[in-house]
């Protein structure tokens, strides 16, 4: 049995849309190598710093991922190897197990798609697109459709007509 006790820096491409690992940030592996009769089983945990933005609000995110790890490489001529496809199994390459696509596909795939600032996050007020949570819980706004807002202004407004306005005074002829 071996232990890996590793810091090493990311590469550039452990990124998915919204979030991935900064490149060059310390990923930091606690990985245990055990041989076992069809290989080597390799378990342990990666600890994975990670940036990017809300999915909801927008608002950056730092954050360290904390992933276990659990594979087992096949050794050639293995019961395992001879039994499963091609891709199916990481397999031991003669005294040379690589563990960096182990490692890289289990941070790639579990960065997540949706990634948010807090679980519980609101997101963005659709009118004037300020995120909801550092605002009022009651914030809204008052949405008059156009069309209504002629009315308003037609009937709305009260005009002051008096009786016997210049020019409105009725006018009477005399013989
Ligand atoms: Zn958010
Ligand atoms: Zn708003």
């Amino acid at each position: 049995m071996q232990e890996i006790d590793r810091t090493l820096p990311a590469p550039a491409e452990w990124r998915v849309e919204l979030i991935g690992v900064p490149a060059g940030a310390d990923v930091h592996l606690r990985l245990r190598l055990e041989s076992v009769m069809e290989g080597v089983l390799v378990t342990g945990e990666l600890d994975v710093p990670v940036t990017g933005s809300c999915a909801r609000c927008l608002e950056p995110i730092e954050d360290t991922l904390h992933l276990d790890v659990q594979e087992l490489y096949a050794y050639e001529g293995s019961t395992t190897e001879a039994t499963s496809e091609e891709d199916e199994v990481r397999r031991i390459d003669g005294d040379y197990l690589d563990l960096a696509p182990l490692v890289r596909d289990t941070v790639v795939l579990n960065l997540p798609l949706a990634p948010v600032c807090s679980e519980d996050c609101a997101g963005l007020c659709v009118d004037c697109g300020q995120r909801l949570d550092d605002l009022p819980a009651d914030h809204h706004h008052e949405v008059v459709d156009a069309r209504w807002a002629g009315l308003a202004e037609k009937f709305g407004t009260p005009t002051t007509s008096s009786p016997g306005a210049p020019g409105e005074s009725p006018t009477t002829e005399e013989n």
